[in-house]
């Protein structure tokens, strides 16, 4: 089967056409990988969470890896990585704007903060933890 590189406007393409991506992190030398949603637009991408494992891994170590595919057929994929870093958008002044442009990208696809705010044994008190919103920027980008 042909596997070609595709050009980086056909990844950015694929990312915004996409949701669901596999969030990688590396704390202490341990690599760490979760489903998200997420948003893209303007360079960046835009995720919502509650405060675990990922969250604290990337705090640690900003450097995170994403991967989203689009699967029609074992012959028929297409595959994009992005490098960057994150960094969390907290509700302060500084980064007032940007939470509202994620929250603003985010709320176009329903129930996009279902799976980030549910764990399982949780006590189901929301306000007990403060969701966050996140970026990545896109540095690296490759796709075939
Ligand atoms: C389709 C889909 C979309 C999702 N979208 C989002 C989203 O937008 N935002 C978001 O925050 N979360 C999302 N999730 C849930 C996400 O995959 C994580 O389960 C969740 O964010 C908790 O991650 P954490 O690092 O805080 O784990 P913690 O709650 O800190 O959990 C610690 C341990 O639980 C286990 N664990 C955690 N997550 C998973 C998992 N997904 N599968 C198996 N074991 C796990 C691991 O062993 C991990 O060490 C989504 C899940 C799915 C399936």
């Amino acid at each position: 089967m042909p596997v070609r590189e595709m050009s980086e406007h056909e990844c950015l393409q694929m990312l915004a056409a996409q949701h669901l991506g596999y969030l990688a992190s590396a704390r202490n030398n341990r690599p760490y990988i979760v489903p998200v949603h997420y948003a893209f637009e303007a360079a960046k991408i835009y995720g919502f969470s509650m405060p675990g494992r990922k969250t604290d891994a990337l705090k640690d170590n900003p450097h995170a890896c994403i991967h989203v595919d689009d699967l029609a057929h074992h012959d028929q994929w297409r595959s994009v990585l992005i490098e960057g870093k994150y960094t969390e958008l907290p509700d302060t002044p500084e980064f007032h704007n940007e939470r509202i442009y994620a929250w603003s990208l985010l709320q176009k696809h329903d129930l996009w903060w279902e799976p980030g705010i549910f764990k399982p044994n949780a006590d189901g008190d929301v306000g007990a933890h403060t969701p966050l919103f996140y970026s990545i920027s896109v540095d690296e980008i490759s796709g075939r």
